[in-house]
């Protein structure tokens, strides 16, 4: 797991650099240490316990990449393709994904809460006990993946299709669903309510 050190900046309440004193944004050179850290990540061999929130991602290629217990939270994503990528216990909480693409990823205890998805894929996926507690997705495809004990409580959904996935043990509990398709899926073995 990566450390939980703050940033030295008084009041900055983000986690440092792995290997930094500071976080990204009060890094004395931003542009430099962004290109080092995007450098380690394209290097597609397995990445553990990286610290590295706050980045902007545009087209950038992370298919096949094997990441456990990182922090790649409070950034945002555009065009960028994790197709295929294994995910372990990563931090990717609040955080803005604008058409990504997680098609054939494994995203196990994965954090993805807060964050916001607008024409994301994450299609052809196992994505077993990740937290997309609170998102906001738009145009968004889960088809034909495994959500087992996933949880979207309190999430607002928009036009995202859920074709032919397990949703066994899902949880949609208090989430706001419009435009929302389950068809071919056990959406009867997912949670909506909370009976006492
Ligand atoms: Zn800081």
């Amino acid at each position: 797991m990566f450390d939980f050190i703050f940033c030295k900046e008084p009041d900055c309440h983000e986690f440092v650099v792995t290997g930094q004193k500071t976080c990204l944004f009060h890094a004395p050179d931003r542009e430099k240490l962004s290109q080092q850290m995007l450098d380690r990540l394209l290097n597609k061999g397995p990445i553990g316990s990286l610290s590295f929130s706050g980045m902007e991602y545009n087209g950038v290629d992370l298919t096949r990449s094997r990441l456990y217990a990182c922090n790649l939270a409070n950034s945002i994503f555009v065009d960028t393709d994790f197709s295929n990528s294994y995910l372990q216990l990563c931090f990717f909480e609040y955080s803005t994904f604008i058409r990504c693409k997680f098609s054939h990823i494994v995203s196990k205890y994965s954090v993805f809460s807060g964050s916001k998805f607008i024409d994301c894929d994450f299609s052809e996926s196992d994505l077993l006990h990740s937290n997309f507690v609170g998102v906001d997705a738009r145009h968004c495809s889960f088809d034909d993946s495994d959500l087992y004990y996933s949880d979207f409580v309190n999430a607002v959904l928009d036009d995202v299709t859920f074709r032919d996935c397990n949703l066994k043990k899902t949880d949609f509990y208090s989430s706001t669903r419009t435009q929302v398709i389950f068809k071919f899926s056990n959406f009867e073995e997912a949670i909506f309510s909370r009976e006492y």
